[in-house]
């Protein structure tokens, strides 16, 4: 018996989005939600668009799945963020990735996760736009700039906030670092949820208050 069966049998692992057992550790979700949430579901192209309409220009912007629709979605957000499941948040990626196919990414040239502020990240461990992007890259190859826009303010949690309190609470929250290797180049804002869009529409207009860049968009979810 293997090691890593032996550590199954005494910690078995859990689908990370409806908490049924795994079969093998090395699956993230169980079958029934992977083909929910992943084979049977086509991104959404333009849903995103709509709603950052007159707020900022964005070339494309895509999402796997809407929390209405896939609430087990929801589940899988949350497994990543409070169960530490970093491997399920690369795998939706990776897929939303797949999904879209060349034509979305040709243009662009990095991914840039949406930052967290530096307490936030010291008491979470990590960030999960990072592993997301991480996914994206997998399939794409198309780099990642980590520290060239940063989170300066830190902001409280935007859960139970409304539209206005959502931006007033993101608005002048981030940093751009790397004008001069940003400039004229087409950027992915990749974060976990789309709510309001308060903080993607705060990300983009921080950078095109400095730069003149294109912009595009990835989220795993809408809720
Ligand atoms: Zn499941």
């Amino acid at each position: 018996m293997l090691l890593n069966d032996l550590v199954h049998l005494f910690f078995p692992k859990y689908c990370g989005a409806c908490s049924g057992p795994l079969i093998d550790p090395k699956d993230e979700l169980c079958l029934a939600c992977e083909n929910k949430l992943i084979f049977k579901s086509q991104p959404n192209c333009s849903e995103l668009k709509k709603a950052l309409r007159g707020r900022v220009k964005v070339i494309s912007a895509a999402f796997l799945n809407d929390f209405n629709k896939h609430e087990s979605m929801q589940k899988a957000i949350h497994a990543v963020k409070y169960h530490k499941r970093k491997r399920l948040a690369i795998f939706l990626a990776e897929h939303l990735s797949i999904k879209l196919g060349k034509p979305f990414f040709e243009k662009i040239d990095c991914i840039i996760p949406v930052p967290l502020h530096e307490k936030k990240m010291k008491t979470r461990g990590f960030n999960q736009c990072h592993l997301i992007a991480q996914g994206i890259q997998n399939k794409t190859s198309i780099p990642i700039r980590y520290d060239h826009l940063l989170r300066k303010k830190y902001t409280e949690s935007q859960t139970h906030k409304n539209r206005l309190e959502r931006w007033e609470n993101v608005e002048n929250a981030f940093e751009i670092t790397n004008e001069e290797a940003l400039k004229n180049k087409h950027l992915l804002l990749v974060d976990d949820v789309f709510t309001t869009g308060a903080t993607l529409e705060a990300c983009i207009k921080t950078i095109q208050k400095k730069i003149i860049c294109d912009c595009s968009v990835i989220t795993l979810a809408k809720a």
